[in-house]
């Protein structure tokens, strides 16, 4: 029910679906400022952001019959802390910026999400050296709040764990990459038209 008053709403506030009707059916009447090739959760942020915020009319071509049905509706749902990658690859550094700006975006628009943090864990001590690892490349990427735990401390978080050492990430989380994908669609005033079963 409420998916159908967000689509709904999506409609009244899209004049560009008539047009996908337009291009549907092979009748192009409008011409467009940009094209974005796939409706997966990156191309779908790229287009909300080109209509919302440079004012451009944005056009997605998706293959699939739906929105979001690849990598990002089959994906773990987790928010990343933003500690594997390099050091200053851009990787790194938008992990970790896209993160915090993922659970302003969460909080602003009601996407179910919790920062409930992570814990990696050593079980053999030969894994207690990548541990520190971690920390330190977390730590040049800027990630908040890393710190080592002992077995006990990690142990008596989660009571069912076995390890020897931990690392806690209290600033990764977990998401519903769905919602997510549904919102940057419909929520706010946008000029961007997903047209379906259109592959390029
Ligand atoms: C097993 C697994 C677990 C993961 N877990 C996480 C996680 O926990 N947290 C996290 O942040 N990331 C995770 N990821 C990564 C994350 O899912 C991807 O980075 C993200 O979904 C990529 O989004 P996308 O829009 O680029 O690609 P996609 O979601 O794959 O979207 C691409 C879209 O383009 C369409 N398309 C392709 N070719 C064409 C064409 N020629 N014409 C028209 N349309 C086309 C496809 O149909 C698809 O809908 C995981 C990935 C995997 C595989």
């Amino acid at each position: 029910m409420k998916i159908t008053k967000l689509v709904r709403t999506f409609l009244s506030q899209n004049p560009w679906m008539r047009n996908c009707r337009n291009l549907r059916s092979g009748a192009v009447k409008e011409s467009v400022d940009c094209v974005v090739i796939g409706a997966g959760v990156v191309g779908i942020a790229v287009a909300r952001e080109l209509s919302l915020n440079y004012g451009r009319n944005v056009l997605v071509i998706e293959s699939d019959s739906s929105f979001g049905t690849g990598s990002s509706s089959r994906n773990s749902q987790v928010i990343h802390g933003g500690i594997y990658y390099p050091p200053a690859s851009l990787k790194g550094r938008f992990c970790v910026r896209g993160r915090r700006l993922l659970y302003e975006y969460c909080k602003q628009h009601g996407i179910p999400h919790k920062q409930i943090g992570k814990l990696i864990v050593a079980t053999r001590h030969e894994e207690v050296p990548k541990l520190s690892y971690l920390l330190n490349r977390g730590n040049e990427n800027g990630v908040e709040g890393l710190r080592m735990m002992e077995a006990s401390e990690a142990m008596a978080m989660e009571p069912h764990l076995q390890c020897i050492r931990a690392l806690w990430s209290p600033t990764s989380g977990i998401i519903d990459s769905h919602s997510l994908m549904l919102s940057l669609l419909v929520s706010d005033v946008t000029t961007f038209c997903l047209v379906n079963n259109t592959r390029m």
